[in-house]
């Protein structure tokens, strides 16, 4: 095989290594030059582990030569670094943890080693996830790889920027407020939050317990379909990840639409969204008409909350969550007389400002006296969400909406305020050529709709994919 072997699909990927007309070792060294040739301008990875990926690709080979490996068997993926990865650092993209080694894997990085997928590198972010951009990162933003002169979206930009300059094959993210769907808008690439609970958070840096979800970013929605084919699933680590059965992903991709119910809410459609990304929108949810699906007017009038609702709920979660950070069990420490000192210093000097104002934030609104006042009542406002939703999809399959970068978080939070799973796939591009993003809705457990929407949209040529500038 020659070529730009990174430019593969997994699908494309999996058949060639099944095949044996492609190794793993070809692909993984395909990828690592690739890193090598364009992270400069892109700095989508904080960490680099070519030798343990090169190790990991022998050993997946072994497996093809055998016969009868899984899906996803020497597929080269990076890993947003977030994931709690055994020996080999991991930081969040914070100074707090900058020379954290974990001993242990999370559950779908175990999962993922299990298959014989393998881990080029740790993605970067927004410090603890917290931002929508990735300029909060203690490693520095991540460039777009459509105009390196702009971010790649947060929090998991490194991860969305990776897959768009073809640095790897697919990579892995979380979404809290939006934290997939939006890098993946950004750099024209597919990203799916599943369902709260649908996939494990065992050994994932914690931000906000009620609403992290973990989520594959990729080429197309196939691919999307086999990773969560491997990542979703019970997990006794977990005791907030569902029971229920894993369905067969790919198997969904049918390409049929008849008879789909497409809810286009008056509340997402507003003032204030670029003509470009409308227009874009509009166009996709035609496609979809043609391709056999209804569209149908919805209403969610509680979108206006989610935003106040949300930066209450999160901050107070994460200034909970990140209690752990004290200079005494892992990661930085700085001295000090007493364990007082100890905290406070290594707490000033290991945070970024962001953390830090959600940290006072969440506390005060925790600090009793103000409980009632902020948090419980952003817990009623977050059921209005819920029900908002609940009563759209009672005439609806589907919700569609944009994203785009300044309204994007209202568009995402309530996703993640309400449980849904949300995908958002490539539907356009600006006149400046950034891409713009679809994002689908459905009720819990419609991962498989969302997917097959998705490809179906995507296998209808509607829209000519460009390939970043990088
Ligand atoms: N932009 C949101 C925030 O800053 C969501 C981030 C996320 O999903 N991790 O909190």
């Amino acid at each position: 095989m020659t070529g730009d072997l990174f430019r593969l699909t997994i699908a494309d990927a999996r058949d060639l290594l099944h095949r044996r007309e492609l190794s793993a070792e070809e692909l993984t060294r395909a990828c690592l030059d690739r890193i090598a040739e364009v992270d400069r301008r892109i700095n989508a990875f904080i960490t680099l582990s070519p030798r343990e990926a090169l190790a990991q690709a022998a050993a997946a080979d072994d497996r093809l030569r055998h016969g009868d490996a899984p899906a996803l068997c020497g597929i080269p993926l990076a890993i947003k670094d977030i994931f709690l990865t055994r020996g080999l650092r991991t930081t969040c993209a914070s100074k707090i943890l900058d020379h954290f080694v974990p001993p242990y894997d999370a559950t779908v990085i175990a999962r993922l080693r299990e298959v014989g997928a393998i881990f080029l590198g740790k993605t970067n972010l927004d410090e603890f996830a917290m931002g929508s951009s990735g300029e909060n990162s203690a490693f520095g933003p991540t460039c777009n790889p459509y105009d390196p002169t702009r971010v790649a979206g947060g929090s998991s930009g490194g991860s969305a920027a990776a897959v768009a300059a073809h640095e790897c094959l697919a990579a892995l993210g979380t979404d809290t407020g939006g934290s997939i769907r939006e890098p993946a808008s950004f750099c024209g690439v597919v990203g799916i939050k599943p369902t709260y609970s649908r996939v494990s958070r065992f050994g994932v840096i914690a931000f906000a317990s009620s609403l992290d979800q973990v989520g594959p970013f990729t080429k197309t929605a196939r691919d999307a379909a086999i990773l969560l084919n491997t990542l979703a699933g019970v997990d006794p680590h977990d005791s907030t990840c569902a029971a229920r059965p894993v369905p067969d992903y790919e198997d969904a991709l049918t390409r049929d639409l008849k008879g789909l119910r497409i809810g286009a809410p008056r509340e997402y459609f507003i003032e204030g969204m670029a003509h470009e990304v409308d227009t874009a929108v509009r166009a996709a949810l035609k496609q979809y008409e043609a391709l056999g699906a209804t569209l149908i007017d919805v209403t969610l009038p509680h979108t206006e909350y989610a935003i106040a609702t949300y930066y209450i709920l999160a901050t107070a979660e994460a200034s909970a969550n990140l209690a752990r950070y004290d200079g005494i069990r892992y990661g930085l420490r700085v001295p000090a007389e007493n364990n007082i000192e100890l905290y406070n210093r290594t707490r000033a000097r290991g945070f970024g400002a962001e953390v830090k104002r959600r940290i006072m934030l969440g506390t005060f609104a925790l600090s009793s006296g103000y409980y009632d006042a902020y948090y419980l009542k952003a817990q009623k406002v977050r059921t209005l969400i819920r029900d908002d939703f609940a009563r759209a999809f009672e005439c609806c399959d589907l919700i569609a909406d944009p994203l785009q970068m300044y309204l994007s978080d209202i568009f995402t939070i309530s996703v993640n305020l309400a449980g849904l799973p949300g995908i958002s796939v490539p539907c356009g591009y600006d006149s400046g050529g950034m891409p713009i993003g679809l994002q689908l809705i459905s009720p819990p457990f419609g991962e498989k709709t969302l997917l097959c929407a998705a490809d179906a949209y995507e296998l209808s040529g509607a829209l000519t994919r460009r390939p970043a500038v990088i």
